[in-house]
């Protein structure tokens, strides 16, 4: 069932989405050759508790799931695409791109929100990457507007990211529904055909997150259950924002 946001609803997510901004802002500075992923994640929950706020992945279990989420954070390092779990030993090195995925919970209401961030100096290919993502989750955002549906967004995001290259569109995770629980409906899926899938309304929030691998779009998880990684090992970058659909342009409320 798609949810639509009250009023009241909506300033409180525009609060959430403030902070959760501000919190990976600060993180993505953080972000440096030496620093272990877990020192991250520490730092990414003082940051939510200092706003007074809870962290959204921390102990969830989505339904199929073993065993639940044990952080903060997600921190999913070079050919990791998503729901990477951090961990001491792992150190970010020069060269390498680390993507920070947070779901926030601020007056009960969610908000999720991540960026790809470069550690250090990065190879063309793996900027270009990075680029190419960010790109694709703007187009995705300018075609989230009243009257359009879920699958001009991966439609648009389809298009634009075919155009670029040889890159492969994650098509097993996609974008979703967000304010009450951290994953709501509409299913939002980073390809599609125009027109199809659910109608954009007016007071809807969605999170729109385009993940893109540098080879194939195919991925496999790791034996923690929980890592996304792609198959042939090569790069992938993971952009998102927290979107209210409204009567003229979508507001993006995971800003500063
Ligand atoms: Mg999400």
């Amino acid at each position: 069932m798609i949810i639509i946001k009250t009023p009241e609803e909506i300033e409180i997510l525009r609060e959430g989405g403030k902070h959760l901004a501000s919190v990976l802002f600060k993180l993505k500075e953080r972000v440096a050759s030496g620093i272990s992923t877990k020192e991250l994640d520490s730092y990414a929950l003082k940051l939510i508790r200092d706003f007074g706020d809870e962290p959204a992945f921390l102990n969830y279990r989505p339904m199929g799931a073993r065993t639940p989420f044990p952080s903060s954070l997600c921190v999913s390092v070079n050919d990791e695409v998503v729901h990477g779990i951090p961990n001491e030993d792992r150190v970010l090195k020069e060269g390498d791109i680390v993507s920070l995925d947070l779901g926030l919970k601020h007056k009960g209401l969610f908000t999720d929100m991540a960026i790809t961030v470069p550690v250090g100096k990065i190879s063309v290919s793996n900027q270009k990457l990075l680029e190419v993502t960010e790109k694709a989750l703007q187009i995705g955002i300018s075609v989230a507007q009243r009257g359009n549906t879920t699958g001009d967004i991966g439609y648009a995001i389809e298009k634009f990211v075919r155009l670029q290259g040889k890159y492969g569109i994650v098509e097993i995770l996609a974008g979703h529904g967000v304010g009450r629980e951290i994953h709501e409906d509409p299913y939002i899926p980073n390809f599609g055909k125009k027109g199809k899938g659910e109608e954009l309304i007016p007071g809807m929030v969605i999170a729109i997150e385009p993940m893109i691998n540098n080879g194939t779009k195919n991925v496999t998880i790791d034996d923690d259950e929980w890592t996304f990684r792609t198959a042939d090992r090569k790069n992938s970058a993971h952009f998102e924002h927290t979107i209210l659909i409204t009567e003229s342009e979508p507001e993006v409320l995971t800003k500063l």
